[in-house]
């Protein structure tokens, strides 16, 4: 029964023209922590307007989904899942609107919308190149490096509504915090952004800058290996790679998933780790830090079960 729902779905999207489909990938594929089970099919819509109504066909006839930016934030479990998930890929355009705002849609990438914006001789917006997302995955969990975060630039973001109305919200109404927007308990789909940025005084200070956090990124940081970033929140009265160093889990394994020894707080799957074995090294590393400092660790990473 609800195989055929997802069938007419399909069909909608190819009869209407409203973007790709794929039906046989997975969380695993899909995700650079490389875990996860198959999904029922992944879409991108062309444009704005084909997932206005590729969205409203979903909400009528109640089938599930989710919203995937990169996957660089997300630990999905190895079951099959029964969900539509939904790319913002095709959205990815910039408009400039004056000197300084630009209105950019929120499947751009990251590191796209920092060089483009960077090359043109803008700054603050250096530290995106390097963080793996897209814009839309960067506003949900207000990524940030370096010092500075993606709420910074924001002046609006603009989204899509269960009942199918675009509304706009300034930055302000939106609670942004370390790690944090209030999108992370809203159910919407975030489309575009409006951003702010300055130029600088000299034009070549932002892609000279970009090289130096890329390097910088590149030796503190092991991003070439299957991860979804830092695991840990870190906290005013602590950093969370200390916490985990000081507990002795510096390499420390559970089959394929992995403590990178070079830096404590990258959990890493080094081949073929399974969600229960990430879990597994998550949980025990929490439990340490509650019975040896009575810190509560958060898990920075969205986990899909
Ligand atoms: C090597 C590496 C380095 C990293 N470095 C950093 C870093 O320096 N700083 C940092 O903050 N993070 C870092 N991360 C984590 C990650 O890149 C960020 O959290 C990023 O912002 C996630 O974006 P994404 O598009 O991949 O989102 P995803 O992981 O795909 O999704 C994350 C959440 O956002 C939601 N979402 C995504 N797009 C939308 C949308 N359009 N509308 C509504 N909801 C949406 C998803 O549903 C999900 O709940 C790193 C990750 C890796 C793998």
């Amino acid at each position: 029964m609800q195989m055929n729902k997802f069938k007419d779905f399909i069909d909608y999207v190819e009869n209407n023209y409203l973007g790709d489909i794929i039906t046989n990938t997975s969380f695993k594929a899909l995700t650079t922590l490389k875990i996860g089970g198959k999904i029922a099919c992944y879409f991108e819509p062309l444009n704005l307007d084909t997932l206005v109504i590729a969205y409203k066909y979903i909400i009528e006839n109640k089938l599930p989904y989710f919203i995937i930016g990169n996957g660089s934030n997300l630990l999905a479990s190895d079951k099959n899942f029964l969900l539509i998930v939904i790319s913002l890929k095709k959205l990815a355009k910039i408009t400039q609107i004056n000197k300084q705002l630009f209105l950019v849609e929120a499947g751009i990438t990251d590191n796209k919308l920092s060089t483009t914006l960077a090359k043109m001789g803008y700054t603050k917006i250096e530290f995106l190149s390097v963080i793996p997302g897209t814009l839309g995955g960067a506003i949900y969990m207000n990524a940030g490096s370096y010092q500075e975060e993606i709420k910074d630039i924001l002046k609006e973001v603009t989204y899509l509504t269960k009942e199918g109305k675009l509304v706009t919200k300034k930055q302000s109404e939106l609670n942004f915090a370390y790690r944090y927007s209030d999108f992370q308990k809203m159910d919407v789909i975030i489309v575009s952004a409006l951003i702010e940025v300055t130029k600088a005084s000299i034009k070549e200070y932002p892609t000279e800058k970009i090289l130096t956090l890329r390097k910088q990124k590149r030796t503190t940081q092991p991003i070439n290996m299957a991860s979804a970033g830092s695991t840990f929140k870190n906290n005013e009265c602590y950093e969370a790679w200390k916490i985990v160093d000081q507990l002795g889990y510096r390499g420390f394994r559970v089959n394929d998933a992995m403590v990178s020894n070079n830096h404590t707080n990258y959990l890493v799957n080094i081949g073929n780790a399974t969600f229960n074995d990430m879990i597994n090294l998550i949980e025990q590393i929490k439990l340490a830090a509650k019975n040896n400092y009575n810190i509560d660790l958060k898990c920075e990473w969205e986990i899909l079960n």
